[in-house]
């Protein structure tokens, strides 16, 4: 490299802001439409099993406790999910979405990427 584009380098770099961000301390907006972790929402649910089957990293399981009074419990493997919707289309009550604001998903502890929920027993 010649002394005179290295000079001039070093100049724009001084006056350049840098190209990083410094997160976590600033945080962009995250996109619309950002896939982050499965949000379940039992109130819909039929418990028909379309979202285990059609999860092509097997991160869905589904226990159908009682079917005709709604009691299910879904496990969610994070670490296994690959984030591709397809649970999403398949579920036909709407009940699945992929939450934008649930993406930083690190974690130190294992247990930290399964997910239990649990749909609340019908009254009366
Ligand atoms: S997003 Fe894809 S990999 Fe993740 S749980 Fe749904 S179907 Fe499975
Ligand atoms: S596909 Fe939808 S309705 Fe069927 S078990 Fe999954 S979440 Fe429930």
């Amino acid at each position: 490299m010649k002394f005179g584009s290295m000079l001039k380098d070093i100049s724009q770099a001084l006056v350049q802001q840098p190209a990083t961000e410094q997160y976590p301390s600033v945080r962009r907006p995250v996109p619309e439409r950002l896939r982050g972790r499965l949000v379940w929402n039992p109130a819909t649910c039929t418990g028909c099993g379309l979202c285990a089957t059609d999860c092509p990293a097997k991160a869905i399981e589904l226990l159908v406790l009682d079917k005709k009074a709604k009691r299910f419990v879904m496990t969610y493997h994070i670490d296994r999910c690959t984030f591709c919707a397809q649970c999403v289309q398949s579920c036909r009550q709407g009940c699945l979405n992929m939450a934008a604001n649930h993406w930083e998903l690190a974690a130190f502890d294992r247990d930290d990427f399964l997910l239990r929920w649990q749909s609340a027993p019908e009254s009366g």
